[in-house]
């Protein structure tokens, strides 16, 4: 049997139809690239803006039309919460806390039906993987924090940590097929809590005495939750790579709080720059919102401002997007479609020319690199610092998989790096 998977959104998301690709594989099913060739058509989809939303109704109708033998799923967060009207156009409606279905569908081929549940039945149970070199894990799932934008606490739940046991035995099973990165994943890893005496920091303490591991990384962090302790730990730990991905999305405090995020603006710029100065080699990367109901020319310009005081290496940023069951959809003032993409053109030049710089540094320096194999993009292998900035090389030789090299970068490109294998 075959099957095909397109998957919209998120690292979650990503890691989620990996769990169905290994999970197929493991009952013998094949992957196929075009979706004609396909008894099994599935879709991940994405909640997070309704572009994406309506990205998979369209795909959905495309792949009927093109396949109509075939049986589709419609899994992930638009799943979860539109199982009403997807059970009129999907074969199979799985949410975000019924992966495990895919242990009966791949037996059972005859397997239809509307499979939801608010939450997760085992949040450890160990899933199979399918990535070698680098491999997300799960740490947490859900959110608590209900931002006024953000449809992903009624997509994902609550917060449910998983048990540390389970995560150190899924990352050991990893470093015997070997896993060389971890990345953890979570909403809020900042949340992640065992007990009152066992939280984030320690979990990543025991992840690092893990031999055979060489990276661990981690996303996303909540700003108000970002501590001193996790700064000095990034500093401190030898597998602990030297980025942050802390989400500021909006300079002005009145949008802040209208965001319910939790923090003001001098609040979010004293802990990062207390990263910048103690995590000295590090980056920081962020994502913004622009064009949040009722912001002003005046509250986009604070953005702006913390855009150049923080010098993001990247930033990712999006024009607000209505997303049902949310506060802020209902709130008045909503801003011209025109002037959200003036906003974010405006931002996004602003970030290039920083990236630009942040790049250009490394030219001539020598930096470890993780090779992850081919590159997508380039003729060649690829791999990321520990910045996680991608870092093309130039020469094949003497190069494999997994193996960490020392680098000199010698181009920076618009978003990533070039450089040769110290030596060559
Ligand atoms: S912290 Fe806010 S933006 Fe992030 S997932 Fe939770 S509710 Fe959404």
């Amino acid at each position: 049997m075959r099957f095909y998977i397109k998957t919209f959104g998120c690292q979650m998301n990503e890691r989620d139809s990996e769990k169905v690709e290994a999970i197929l594989f493991e009952n013998n099913w094949q992957q196929v690239e075009n979706p004609e060739d396909a008894d099994l058509i599935i879709v991940n989809s994405c909640a997070v803006r309704e572009k994406a939303e309506n990205k998979l109704y369209s795909e959905l109708g495309r792949l009927k039309f093109i396949n109509p033998k075939a049986k589709i799923v419609a899994m992930g967060c638009v799943a979860q919460i539109n199982y009403e009207k997807l059970k009129h156009i999907a074969d199979i409606v799985i949410g975000t806390n019924t992966i495990d279905r895919f242990y009966d569908i791949a037996r059972d081929k005859s397997k239809n039906g509307v499979f939801i549940l608010d939450k997760m039945t085992d949040p450890d149970h160990i899933f199979p993987h399918t990535s070698r070199i680098s491999a997300f894990v799960d740490i947490m799932y859900g959110c608590n924090n209900f931002c006024s934008y953000c449809i992903v606490p009624y997509t994902r739940g609550r917060e449910i940590s998983r048990n540390k046991d389970a995560i150190i035995e899924e990352i050991k099973q990893l470093i015997d097929k070997g896993t060389k990165e971890v990345m953890l994943l979570g909403q809020n890893v900042n949340s992640f809590e065992n007990s009152k005496n066992y939280r984030f920091v320690d979990l990543l303490y025991d992840i690092n005495k893990l031999d055979g591991l060489k990276r661990i990384r981690f996303t996303t962090s909540h700003p108000k939750d970002f501590s001193k302790e996790l700064a000095l730990a990034i500093r401190d730990l030898d597998k602990l790579c030297e980025h942050l991905h802390l989400p500021f999305q909006s300079g002005s405090d009145r949008i802040l709080k209208l965001m319910k995020r939790g923090y003001t603006k001098e609040q979010y710029l004293s802990k990062a720059l207390m990263y910048r100065e103690i995590v000295k080699e590090g980056s920081i990367t962020t994502d913004i919102i622009v064009g949040f109901p009722s912001e002003t020319q005046q509250d986009f310009l604070q953005t702006v401002e913390v855009l150049k005081t923080v010098e993001f290496e990247t930033s990712f940023s999006f024009k607000y997007s209505k997303r049902p069951l949310t506060r802020a959809a209902n709130m008045d003032n909503q801003v011209d479609e025109e002037e959200k993409l003036k906003r974010l053109n405006y931002l996004q030049k602003l970030q290039a020319d920083i990236t630009q710089k942040k790049l250009k540094a490394y030219e001539g320096k020598t930096i470890e690199v993780l090779v992850e194999g081919q590159s997508k993009k380039h003729n060649g292998f690829s791999g990321r610092c520990r910045q996680n900035i991608v870092v093309n090389l130039e020469f094949r030789d003497n190069i494999t998989e997994g193996k960490i090299a020392n680098v000199v970068i010698t181009k920076a490109l618009k978003h990533s790096l070039v450089g040769k294998v110290q030596g060559q």
